[in-house]
């Protein structure tokens, strides 16, 4: 096991909801500690640049245009195989099919409205944390 960090992101319909506690919780109770957090109004452009891996899908300019709808909350979430822990907490990316229990079984409407992103690799963490914190880069 090694310490990582990662990046989550709770969804503009999960903050709507005001769920915001109740998610965090989730990672707090899990052994995940927040060592960064705010809550932004992503632009287009923002939202587009964090979400270029997935510009040839053809969902990606939905992706974008509801990634900006509203608020979301950023955190770093830091702990013992913080990425694939974090992941798991999360669920499936289709809510229909997360696992009950999960972040997404329990908080999330659709597969575009599913509550939560967060990295799904190291290398991806790393380069997610500096996109939204850069002061934390080591
Ligand atoms: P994740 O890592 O579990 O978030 O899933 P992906 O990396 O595959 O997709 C990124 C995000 O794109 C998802 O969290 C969804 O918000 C959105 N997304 C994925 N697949 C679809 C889809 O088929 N339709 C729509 N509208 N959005 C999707």
């Amino acid at each position: 096991m090694s310490i990582e960090r990662t990046l989550s992101i709770i969804k503009p319909d999960a903050v709507a909801k005001n769920v915001v506690g109740k998610i965090l919780s989730r990672f707090e109770e899990n052994g995940l500690k927040i060592i960064a957090l705010k809550l932004v109004q992503l632009s287009q452009q923002q939202a587009g640049e964090f979400y270029a891996v997935h510009k040839e899908r053809p969902f990606y300019n939905d992706l974008v245009q509801y990634m900006t709808g509203g608020p979301v909350v950023v955190s770093v979430l830091e702990g013992a195989d913080a990425v694939s822990l974090n992941r798991k907490l999360m669920g499936a990316t289709d809510p229909k099919k997360a696992d009950p229990g999960t972040i997404r079984a329990d908080f999330a409407d659709s597969i575009s409205a599913n509550a939560v992103h967060g990295s799904d690799s190291k290398e991806n963490a790393e380069i997610e944390v500096k996109f939204f914190f850069p002061e934390l880069s080591r």
